[in-house]
């Protein structure tokens, strides 16, 4: 799995007294101090860790960030009781004190409060509470911001406008949620979503506030009162004009991609199609917007909160870089016939590369 780009370093950490066990990987340093995410889930791996600590190599080079790409993973529920979270991240924070060159981000199973523990442990997070200076990305919105912003410039590749264009989400969280709200609110129409518990369909169009309610009353969408309610993986079969993965990695794939119906998709999540199933989608001309491109408005917020920007300079510059970086991708996929990610791949190891011929060592 390693390559000329990294990984530069991959730490285990265990401490059995407290039933830690994570992993920390630091794919390359170039640029700078890596940023990515602390994501706590039981059933990560350290492929999957290496996978994602790439891909935040490539963001972060693509959107002309001062920082490299790394990820850690907690395996642990995320739902466990609030005392023993704690305690986990603020023993994985500690015992990753002295690795200088990562800085902590929020990911999926942790948030703001987690990052606001990791500082005060630490020193050393992004994405933190606004008492304590933070820009609250996942509140505010900035990776569907940055999505908003990616469909709009892909929409010049479509036959199709936004006003009226039928959008499916999967997975209604911090990403999918205000993607959908972005949006709707310039005419897109939510026809289908999910959750981990379950989907929901509605030819009509779903609403999306009530359903930002629902889910932060705790509920799942599957408990709306209208709609059709089927299985979480029921979005893969609703037709759209749009289809954003904004849950899991991996959930299209050779198995399960024939059973598409979209016109674009901007993926939200990170890495959430095999290769294979992006060049089938790119056979059918559906337009697939690499998640390095699209999904880059969460780590350009937490970029920018890290050189003490305002939240409306965070926002301005997700929309400026993101709408730039996809002109450019898919101008240069256009007229050389690859794949967006081929060319968006091209565009972002070239400066990565560029910045590793700047230094003498590639770690710390
Ligand atoms: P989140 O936990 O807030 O939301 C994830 C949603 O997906 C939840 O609603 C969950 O119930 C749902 N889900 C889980 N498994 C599912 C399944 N099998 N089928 C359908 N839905 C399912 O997480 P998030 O922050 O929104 O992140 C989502 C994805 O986007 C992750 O891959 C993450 O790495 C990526 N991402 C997040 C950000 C960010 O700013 N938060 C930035 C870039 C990329």
């Amino acid at each position: 799995m390693a390559d000329e780009l990294g990984p530069a370093k991959i730490i285990y950490v265990q401490e059995p007294s407290i039933g830690l066990k994570g992993i920390l990987v630091v794919d390359n340093v170039a640029t700078g101090p890596s940023i990515g995410g602390l994501r706590m889930a039981e059933d990560v791996s350290t492929e999957e860790c290496i996978r994602l600590a790439r891909a935040m190599t490539l963001k972060n080079a693509a959107a002309g960030l001062s920082h490299g790409g790394g990820k850690s993973v907690l395996f642990a529920d995320p739902k466990s009781q609030p005392e023993k979270k704690e305690t986990l991240i603020r023993g994985f924070a500690h015992a990753l004190r002295r690795e200088s060159d990562y800085i902590f981000g929020p990911d999926m199973g942790t948030n703001e409060e987690c990052m606001a523990w990791v500082k005060d442990e630490i020193g050393r997070a992004v994405g933190l509470p606004s008492e304590i200076g933070g820009i609250p990305l996942d509140t505010i919105g900035a990776t569907g911001w940055g999505l908003f912003h990616a469909v709009k410039v892909a929409l010049s590749y479509c036959d199709f406008e936004l006003d009226g264009a039928r959008l499916v989400i999967q997975g209604f969280g911090a990403v999918g949620k205000h993607a959908a709200r972005f949006l709707t609110e310039q005419g897109a129409v939510l026809v289908g979503t999910s959750d981990s518990r379950g989907s929901l369909y509605d030819p009509d169009g779903l609403e999306v506030e009530a359903l930002i309610e629902l889910k932060a009353a705790g509920k799942s969408v599957i408990h709306a009162p209208r709609g059709r309610k089927g299985d979480a993986d029921a979005t893969i079969d609703m037709e759209c004009d749009i289809w954003i993965p904004a849950a899991r990695p991996d959930v299209l794939h050779e198995g399960n991609i024939h059973r598409l119906r979209t016109k674009l998709l901007a993926q939200g999540a990170n890495i959430p199609m095999t290769y294979g199933a992006e060049q089938y989608l790119h056979q059918q001309a559906v337009l697939v917007l690499p998640d390095f491109i699209a999904n880059a408005g969460g780590v350009i917020c937490a970029a920018m909160e890290y050189q003490k920007a305002s939240q409306s300079v965070a926002m301005q510059t997700i929309e400026e870089k993101i709408r730039k970086n996809t002109e450019e991708v898919l101008a240069m996929a256009d007229s050389n016939g690859l794949l967006p990610r081929e060319a968006a791949l091209q565009l972002s190891r070239k400066r990565i590369r560029k910045a590793m011929s700047l230094k003498r060592w590639n770690i710390f």
